[in-house]
């Protein structure tokens, strides 16, 4: 079997002492949590966790959502912190929340200069729509033209959500192609495919616009070809993800051993392991 250098985008590495009661009960019922907890404080631990499941390198999803999971705007300094251990193998994703900001200019400059390699957009715990700019939220155009114009991309939630206060409807990809289509440029990554009620959707606007790109974490490896038949097709705008320790991924080599087990051809392994994720964050 190839040894692909292979980049794991969507990990969540963040501040734990931010979670809400109601979240952090949730994810104290992790399988591996006393393990989560060590890694969340440990860079130098989360690497070798990593050397371990054959992980070169990894995304720390980082977002603000302050009403559902409790999550401020520290969460981009604290990440920025985070990845000063191995900035080569550590990418760090922050996030900025439109009505959770008092100058929007200042906290998309300070992103920027935090060096932060990703913007993480979750509608079903920010509660908005990814399109509201065009009711009036100016702050989200403003969001992804700065992201747009300083090439770093912006990953959407899409697809449900169990946490407690989490609003599915926001969920639906369809409302990430108007984003799409009005910023060209923006390289847009949308996490889980949609799963698991909007994968035809989600597969469309891959297929749509040369900026949409598939992140596969949170869907279960076997289950995938289920859910994307002709993942081949677009294997060269797909990346691999395991979205621990999200629910329903009790670890992340076992993750990364299913997708391996899946009966792919080689370079499309390839391309969702290692080469996607090499243009999309060049080395
Ligand atoms: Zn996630």
């Amino acid at each position: 079997m190839a040894d692909y250098r292979v980049t794991d985008c969507h990990v969540h590495i963040a501040p734990l002492e931010q979670f809400n009661p109601a979240a952090m009960a949730l994810m104290q019922k992790r399988p591996q949590w006393a393990l989560v907890e060590e890694l969340c404080r440990s860079p130098r631990a989360f690497l070798r966790h990593m050397d371990a499941a054959g992980i070169e390198r990894a995304v720390l999803i980082n977002y603000v959502a302050p009403d559902v999971i409790g999550f401020n705007n520290s969460v981009n300094e604290w990440i920025a912190k985070y990845v000063k251990e191995d900035p080569r193998r550590l990418i760090p994703c922050g996030s900025l929340h439109p009505r959770h900001t008092t100058n929007i200019m200042a906290d998309v400059e300070q992103v920027l200069k935090l060096g932060l390699k990703l913007i993480k957009i979750h509608p079903p715990h920010q509660l908005l729509y990814p399109n509201d700019y065009q009711r009036g939220v100016k702050e989200l155009e403003i969001i992804y033209r700065a992201a747009e114009a300083n090439g770093v991309p912006v990953m959407f939630h899409t697809g449900t959500s169990i946490f407690p206060g989490a609003r599915n409807k926001f969920g639906d990809p369809i409302f990430v192609d108007d984003v799409a289509v009005d910023f060209p440029n923006l390289k847009i990554l949308l996490a889980h495919g949609g799963r698991p009620l909007w994968m035809d959707t989600a597969f469309f606007l891959i297929r749509r616009h040369k900026n949409v790109y598939l992140d596969i974490s949170g869907i279960p490896p076997k289950t995938l070809l289920q859910y994307f038949p002709r993942i081949e097709e677009i294997a060269h705008k797909t990346v691999f993800g395991t979205d621990w320790p999200g629910p329903g991924v009790p670890d992340i080599k076992r993750n990364l051993d299913d997708f391996r087990d899946l009966s792919l051809r080689e370079a499309a392994q390839a391309q969702i392991l290692e080469k996607t994720a090499l243009e999309i964050w060049p080395e």
